[in-house]
């Protein structure tokens, strides 16, 4: 998805260079909600020259254009998601595993703030411990 935007040339401002398309093509159907940090790891062992800050400023890009988005779940560091469509994350306390909720989830504000704001989306958080973290240790 994110390398047919970008090959249509419909993210804002996205230069190509072969540093950025390769954390395009790290990103594009990735579900891991990965950091800047995890991206980094992984493309800097294909390509030697990549540095941190064209990562991070790949993800503030594509972010912007609205083509990634930004997830705070994660106290420690911004998740991100080339996943656009609305849906809700949980989150494991333990190892930070972070996973999609698919689907709509009925939520409404009360009513009475509605006139007040017109409501144009919503993300819900859930906290939890994944199987694998819940197992007694030996
Ligand atoms: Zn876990
Ligand atoms: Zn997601």
């Amino acid at each position: 998805m994110l390398k047919k935007l970008q090959q249509k040339g419909m993210i804002k401002g996205f230069k190509r260079t072969p540093q950025r398309l390769a954390i395009l093509d790290h990103l594009d159907g990735n579900k891991s909600h990965p950091s800047a940090e995890d991206i980094y790891r992984v493309v800097a062992r294909k390509n030697p020259s990549m540095s941190f800050a064209t990562v991070y400023n790949t993800l503030h890009t594509l972010v912007q254009a609205g083509a990634v988005r930004e997830l705070t779940i994660d106290p420690d560091r911004k998740r991100y998601d080339p996943d656009t469509s609305g849906h809700h994350h949980l989150i494991c306390l333990g190892c930070r595993k972070v996973v999609d909720i698919p689907g709509d989830i009925p939520v409404d504000v009360p009513r009475g703030m509605s006139n007040e704001f017109s409501i144009v989306g919503n993300h819900i958080e859930f906290y939890g411990i994944c199987s694998h973290c819940g197992k007694p240790r030996k």
